[in-house]
């Protein structure tokens, strides 16, 4: 059973200030003991402040994107390479990603590989819209999104996946943990199986969506799940490890 993972994705919020305030609070408040793997993903601009604040605690650091290449003439651009010693972990094919700029599966494979090549544990997301849901294409859409992100990919040591329905982030509309459950277990576990063998049994399976300290717990309880990428409830210290604790005292 892989460890449990709580992420929190800061998004667009904080300024640099804030952002240190904020993983300050959390790295004082966060009890190791949990066995909870706590990674933050503040904004870029952030990511020196908030690593230099948690060092020597154990809470983690994660980027919210990445270019795929070392270096050169990509604008508005951060590299692996610069995320390396900052960062343990990056976000890729978060949903916004996807629908607001325009990453398609073929990027976000790239994004993963170059991940690897630079020691960074990719948290790559998979998640369906409404309509594919009611369409009944969830299964296949997901199974798509998780062959296409790790195509030609062999070794996936520190990969981290994370289920998100699109139509249950940021809507309070969280997937109740039956469908998340079905899911990760089904179509995530499934096609990781087939490609990885072995391996994908070592590969934690994140929920997003609505993550909240009134269900985390509900989450926790079904054995495919080990984790949660939270959005908006990882923006307060207290209500993050709130989540932080109930998760591990669920597992
Ligand atoms: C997210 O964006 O990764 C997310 C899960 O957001 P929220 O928890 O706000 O739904």
């Amino acid at each position: 059973m892989p460890k449990t993972v709580i992420a929190g994705n800061w998004k667009m919020n904080q300024n640099p200030s804030e952002a240190i305030e904020l993983a300050r609070a959390i790295r004082d408040g966060f009890d190791a003991a949990t066995n909870v793997e706590v990674v933050l993903c503040p904004p870029a601009i952030s990511l020196i402040g908030v690593s230099e604040a948690v060092q020597g605690s154990a809470v983690r650091v994660g980027a919210q994107n990445m270019h795929y290449e070392d270096a050169g003439a990509f604008t508005g651009e951060i590299s692996p390479l610069m995320l390396q010693g900052i960062c343990d972990y990056v976000i890729l094919g978060h949903s916004e990603r996807r629908q607001l700029f325009g990453e398609t599966d073929d990027l976000v494979n790239q994004k993963v590989k170059a991940a690897f090549r630079h020691s960074l544990r990719p948290i790559l997301c998979v998640g369906e819209t409404l309509e594919q849901r009611e369409g009944g294409q969830a299964n296949t859409v997901i199974e798509a999104q998780v062959r296409a992100g790790l195509s030609d990919i062999v070794d996936i040591t520190g990969l981290v996946l994370a289920y998100e329905p699109i139509w249950a982030i940021g809507t309070g509309q969280a997937a109740t943990p039956e469908i998340a459950s079905d899911i990760m277990g089904g179509a995530i576990q499934q096609t990781l199986q087939s490609m990885f063998g072995p391996a994908a049994n070592d590969v934690p399976i994140l929920y997003g969506g609505s993550v909240n300290p009134g269900n985390v717990a509900s989450y926790m309880s079904q054995s495919p799940i080990h984790g949660a990428l939270v959005g908006g409830a990882s923006l307060q210290a207290e209500q993050f490890l709130e989540i932080v604790n109930l998760a591990g005292a669920a597992k």
